[in-house]
């Protein structure tokens, strides 16, 4: 299993039906889904490059299309056990919110609130099937990297500390030392937490004369599963990347280069971290961003969607060019599809290092 990397264009909005479009899906015979991305050369207008991609979504795919596509498939996953990661990548202005988070309306809904739907139901169902042997509860992180400080977003902006929470390996997985998580019951309970949380988001980079584009935001949702076995945990992590833009070119304000250097170091490492994966290479690094320590592409077991987001507009050109780079790149990365393992209410004690002997069949409901 590798990543999966899907591109998906975005529509002209209103204010832009005037403009030119330079990016396309290559179309396909009859109905295929095209998989091929079509960008003319910046320097020669009657050169074009091609991307290739797992899949790549047009113009006219909604909301529903791409979850179904995408991220439904996984859900099973989840419960059998694996990590599910989503994340959006791409410029700013290019869809990456709408995609991950969406509009209000029930159709303009996003990947994240409708991943959440999924889970509420997929949980009330095993209930009801085991006859409630089987309990299910969800909970919920919420957490941003701004300059490389790590704040939780379920907190309000006044409790955070300038320098953020650190973080922890611990069984092969980065923690977020102190974040907060809230049980969360059903999909009123995530919204009303969800609203609150992006309001702090909000609050917090106004107070710091900042754009929510120039963080990193990250939901996490842990699901654990009690039967009389035992206890299954696994999570789904839905990120919303900061803008992959060269901030160099457009600010120039001595708070927005530390911020800068700060976003285009943790997307130079990812960058660098997919290259390095991509070509083989021993050493991954990972360590020198909290993002990519966070993400930790190609080690975490699971799996991996990433989602590349585009503006077909020519004002786009040579950003667009660079996420078609670094994102045609990931698609060679392995993830090892390990499940989580249950923790089984006793553990033989006289050797509790060994649990052999115990069954390690995850659950499948
Ligand atoms: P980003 O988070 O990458 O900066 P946004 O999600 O804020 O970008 O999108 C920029 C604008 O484009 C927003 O007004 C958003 O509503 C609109 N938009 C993005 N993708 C779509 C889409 N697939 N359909 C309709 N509008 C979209
Ligand atoms: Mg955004």
């Amino acid at each position: 299993m590798s990543v999966r990397v899907v591109a998906r264009i975005r529509p002209l909005l209103e204010k832009e039906l005037d403009k030119d479009i330079i990016v396309h899906a290559a179309s396909t015979e009859d109905g295929k889904p095209s998989t091929l991305v079509k960008i003319p050369s910046p320097k020669n207008g009657a050169e074009e490059f091609t991307f290739a991609f797992n899949s790549v979504y047009d113009q006219q795919t909604s909301q529903e299309e791409l979850f179904t596509a995408e991220v439904a498939p996984h859900l099973k996953s989840l419960f059998q056990g694996l990590d599910v990661t989503l994340f959006a990548y791409g410029v700013t202005g290019t869809g990456k919110t709408h995609t991950m988070r969406g509009g209000m309306k029930l159709a303009e809904r996003g990947v994240i609130p409708r991943l959440l739907s999924g889970v509420f139901r997929r949980s009330k169902k095993i209930a009801k099937d085991t006859n409630g042997a089987t309990t299910v509860t969800v909970a919920l992180s919420y957490y941003e990297i701004y300059n490389d400080k790590v704040f939780d977003l379920l907190e309000p902006p006044e409790k955070r500390t300038p320098t953020g929470l650190p973080l922890r390996e611990a069984n092969g997985k980065t923690h977020v030392v102190g974040l907060s998580e809230r049980p969360c019951e059903d999909l009123k309970d995530f919204e009303k937490l969800y609203i609150e949380s992006n309001l702090n988001r909000v609050t917090a980079s106004t107070k710091l004369n900042a754009h929510s584009s120039r963080s990193h935001a990250i939901l996490r949702v842990k699901v654990t599963q009690v039967t009389e076995e035992g206890v299954l945990e696994s999570t789904a992590s839905a990120i919303d990347l900061a803008g992959s833009e060269d901030n160099r070119r457009t600010d120039n304000g001595k708070e927005r280069l530390v911020e800068s250097a700060a976003i285009n170091k943790s997307l130079f490492v990812l960058s660098q971290c997919i290259d390095a994966i991509s070509r083989g290479d021993r050493r991954i690094p990972f360590r020198e961003s909290k993002m990519t320590r966070i993400l930790s592409l190609g080690q975490n077991n699971g799996i991996t969607v990433m989602i590349l987001n585009l503006a077909p507009l020519r004002s786009y050109h040579l950003d667009t060019l660079s996420s078609l780079n670094v994102s045609s790149r990931a698609k060679r990365i392995e993830v090892r599809e390990i499940e989580n393992e249950i923790v089984y209410k006793q553990v033989p004690r006289t050797n509790p290092g060994n649990v052999s002997g115990v069954p390690r069949q995850p659950l499948r409901p």
